[in-house]
């Protein structure tokens, strides 16, 4: 491990001055899974880590006019047993819980996977299909940052310099919609996924596809939206046909990156297979009468 100091401000405005004065040899730490392991495979090499778990108002769930507002420092623990989530985003807590184990689960936040950037996270796709933003905020105010424009490339995201990630914002799912996150893990149940899609789908008063929103996770440098794919469902009648026909444009949205858990073209293949799977099981999770 390579040296550093150990920061512990208690104060959002104490970790600005810290930013400030340390500038890019200062990384900010949440959980630090993802920072801890980094810096030990020298990936990076701060010379001052800002912990964030003692600055406070940083780590509830509030309900606002809006939807929720997570702040960064919750958990995914914290997530996946939230009441609040579980009554208004269920999808979330179903997402959240499929993420590694409780022992990381209990240590990672919304805010740190989220600027981590690593395609393969579970609860970016879901997020997007949300339609949640994140909250940056310096010392001279607050930005918010649609998640579907957050992640620019591998392990990069739009977070500017002197910025701390504070809250995810959360609008309500849209009336009457269905809706899952499908984690593809031929290997071991702790695993990332070597593809996985989250959808939500309603339907309008015809029977037609109403919001359609698929977002697909590992097959890619950040996740991505699938647009050719809803574009071609809205307004189309609720036939596998027509999934099958959209959902095969999935394969031209995609560029997945070769590794242990399969090749190119096989995360190709499953992309389309778990898109279509993702909007099948989302039309039968949408409430009966809607
Ligand atoms: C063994 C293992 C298995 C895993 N399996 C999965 C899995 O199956 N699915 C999955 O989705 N993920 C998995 N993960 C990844 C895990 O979700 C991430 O490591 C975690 O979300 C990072 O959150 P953190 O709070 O620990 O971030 P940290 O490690 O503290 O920080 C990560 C990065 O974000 C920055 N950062 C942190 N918080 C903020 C903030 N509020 N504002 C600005 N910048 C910030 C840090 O500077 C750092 O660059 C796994 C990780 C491990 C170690």
């Amino acid at each position: 491990m390579i040296d550093f100091e150990y920061h512990a401000p208690t104060s959002l405005d104490q970790v600005f001055g810290l930013l400030d004065q340390y500038g890019d040899d200062a990384r900010v730490m949440a959980g630090g899974t993802a920072l801890v392991i980094q810096m030990k495979q020298r990936l990076s090499q701060p010379g001052h880590v800002i912990g964030l778990r003692q600055v406070g108002g940083l780590n509830s769930i509030e309900s606002t006019t809006e939807g929720l507002r997570i702040g960064a420092l919750c958990t995914q623990r914290q997530i996946e047993n939230s009441t609040l989530i579980a009554e208004d985003l269920p999808l979330l807590a179903k997402t959240f819980r499929k993420v590694a184990t409780p022992r990381i689960r209990n240590m990672a936040t919304i805010g740190g996977g989220l600027v981590n950037g690593d395609p393969n996270q579970d609860p970016p796709p879901a997020l997007i299909a949300l339609g949640a933003s994140a909250v940056m905020t310096c010392k001279s105010g607050d930005r918010v940052v649609p998640l579907e424009d957050l992640f620019l490339d591998y392990y990069e995201t739009d977070i500017h310099p002197g910025e701390v990630l504070t809250s995810v914002l959360v609008p309500p799912a849209p009336a009457g919609s269905g809706s899952v996150y499908l984690k593809f893990l031929p290997r071991t149940a702790d695993d990332y996924g070597t593809v996985s899609a989250a959808a939500i789908v309603s339907k309008e008063r015809d029977g037609t596809f109403k919001d359609v929103r698929i977002v697909l996770g590992s097959v890619g440098v950040t996740p991505i939206r699938a647009k050719d794919a809803e574009d071609a469902l809205r307004g189309k009648a609720l036939t596998d046909e027509n999934i099958r026909a959209a959902t095969a444009l999935v394969k031209d949205a995609v560029d997945p990156l070769e590794d242990f858990r399969g090749s190119s073209e096989y995360k190709t293949d499953m992309a389309e297979v778990f898109a279509r799977r993702a909007v099948e099981q989302a039309i039968a999770g949408i409430p009966a009468g809607s």
